[in-house]
């Protein structure tokens, strides 16, 4: 039986979480060549894609799972490696995200000539010097229009294009990124056992003024009665939202923290909400997590 303790030296308020950033070299090898694989598979399938689908929604839908999945297989297989810094995760998809950009020139080009029956073999992508001139060359000719059938004369061309290319690679490399920051948001690693926790977001809500508060109460003085007594929220589109971490394993580790959450309703009707880190993970001794989960029914 344990009983929560805290030594008389320790300060009296809850101890913030810091995460031990340990990143094992094998899951970085992991997940760059997950990210890797992702991007040379999946640039064959949007530079085809692209090029056969004329329908701008279509091919701007491409673009974003082309990012979103290079970032995704890249930080899915970081984590399963338990790489713990987040920094590096993060970077990682940013770099594949750059690198699955760039290579997806090579089947876009190889295709693009194939299919306007310019001559031109595999080996000849992989040469830089042939790859310039042909970027240069779609550059000034255009390959593609705007709502027609693609008569050469009204192709997309020049700076129009050029900034056609500048916001494909942008939504690329920003979607990988973008997927990697989300996915590892909010991930509590147990250093005692050697796994992730359980985090379980919207536990309760808050009124946001109570905020103030509510983070004095925890950090400062411990008192976790006060998530009992705060008061609910009155305004409909903001709030606070109570997000606890446990280790389902050993039970060591165990956090709360709060977000602020932001809810606006667009034209369409459709509630969007925004989370933003209002306390930052805090941590609990193994008896008060027992007590908080019982009164949470979690
Ligand atoms: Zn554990």
């Amino acid at each position: 039986m344990t009983t929560p303790y805290r030594s008389p030296d320790a300060p009296p308020g809850l101890r913030p979480f810091v995460s031990s950033g340990k990143t094992p070299v094998l899951g970085v090898v992991g997940g760059v060549l997950a990210g890797t694989l992702a991007a040379l598979v999946l640039s064959v399938v949007y530079a085809y894609g692209t090029i056969y689908i004329p329908i701008v929604q279509v091919e701007f839908l491409l673009t974003v799972i082309f990012g979103a999945a290079v970032g995704a297989s890249t930080a899915g297989v970081m984590h399963q490696q338990k790489v713990r810094s987040r920094t590096i995760v993060i970077a990682t998809a940013f770099v594949l995200g750059v690198f699955a950009w760039a290579f997806s020139w090579l089947p876009w080009l190889y295709g693009t000539f194939q299919r306007f029956e310019i001559p031109i073999t595999v080996g000849e992508v992989f040469d830089p010097l042939f790859l310039g001139g042909a970027i240069s060359r779609v550059y000034e000719t255009g390959t593609w229009s705007v709502g027609s059938t693609g008569s050469s004369g009204s192709a997309v061309s020049g700076a129009m294009l050029g900034f056609v290319w500048l916001c494909e690679a942008a939504t690329i490399i920003g979607f990988s990124t973008f997927v990697a920051v989300a996915q590892s948001k909010d991930k509590v690693f147990c250093e005692a056992c050697g796994s992730w926790c359980t985090v379980m977001p919207d536990r309760a809500v808050y009124a946001l003024d109570a905020g103030p508060a509510l983070r004095a109460a925890l950090v400062e003085r411990a008192e976790l009665s006060a998530l009992e007594s705060a008061p609910r929220p009155a305004a409909v589109d903001r709030w606070l939202s109570l997000k606890i971490g446990f280790c389902a394993g050993c039970g060591e580790t165990n956090v709360i923290g709060l977000d602020e959450v932001k809810q606006t309703v667009d034209r369409k009707g459709n509630a969007q909400r925004s989370n933003k880190a209002y306390l930052p993970f805090h941590c609990l001794t193994r008896g008060e997590m027992t007590e908080l989960r019982s009164k949470l029914r979690v």
